[in-house]
């Protein structure tokens, strides 16, 4: 049987500043990750909270793509910046909140970019599928779903990691199915087990939030694992 390497993708919960960026780049590098969380439009649910770097980043993720074998995945919250960040942006991130913005869907399938849509915290599995149909049917040319946890009732992590999304969703529709490990949980001291789990039931792959310095971050910073931790994560995982 063919066995198919689970993919990795990781970086900080959002860009903050070139050094944070282009140190988490060349750790990852080091790691052998290139496909790297470029969050520079962050949907946060405090209005007084950092909210990214925003179009100014796009400038510097061109220069790093020049200088490291790097693609990078960043979320779109705006149907208006599509253009400007296909330049520089691999895969586009289809945040929680946005899964069922169908006139965003409907723009990014149109645009034919790569697209992560990830499950909202409150919808079906039906209702993932058909926003992925969305972006299909208007002509994007590849779909990863991504299950980051639903909302529940307990505050020992920050959603619940619904597992069974992994199989059920491979076998409800065609796509490959990644978990959010960090937003699953809000927390990092679990992230090995629940790795575990989810590549055990199927996952194609994973995402993780790296920063360099997690107690200074200045979004989750509770969840981000700093470049020790994460590198005990992969060896667990592998
Ligand atoms: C993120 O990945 O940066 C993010 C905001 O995740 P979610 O949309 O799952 O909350
Ligand atoms: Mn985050």
């Amino acid at each position: 049987m063919q066995e198919i390497a689970p993919v990795f993708i990781a970086g900080p919960c959002a860009i903050e500043n070139r050094t944070m960026f282009e140190d988490s780049i060349r750790f990852l590098d080091s790691k052998d990750i290139h496909l790297v969380r470029a969050g520079l439009y962050k949907p946060r649910t405090d209005p007084h909270t950092f909210q990214g770097l925003g179009t100014s980043g796009i400038s510097m993720l061109a220069e790093l793509k020049r200088e490291y074998p790097v693609s990078f995945i960043s979320e779109i919250l705006d149907l208006r910046d599509i253009e400007k960040m296909r330049e520089v942006v691999d895969v586009f991130q289809v945040g929680s909140r946005n899964m069922s913005n169908y006139v965003l869907l409907k723009e990014l399938g149109k645009a034919e970019v790569p697209v992560l849509l990830k499950r909202n915290m409150c919808a079906t599995l039906h209702e993932f599928a058909c926003a992925a149909e969305y972006l299909t049917e208007y002509g994007c040319p590849y779909v990863v779903l991504c299950e980051r946890g639903i909302r529940s009732f307990d505050s020992e992590t920050r959603n619940l990691l619904d597992l069974s999304c992994v199989p059920l969703m491979k076998s409800m529709t065609a796509f490959p199915v990644i978990v959010d490990i960090s937003h699953s949980l809000g927390r990092k001291d679990i992230a090995v087990s629940m790795g575990k789990a989810a590549l055990a039931c199927g996952a194609d792959g994973i995402m993780v939030e790296v920063h360099p310095t997690p107690e200074t971050a200045r979004s989750d910073a509770k969840q981000q694992m700093d470049f020790r931790e994460f590198e005990n994560f992969l060896k667990e995982i592998y």
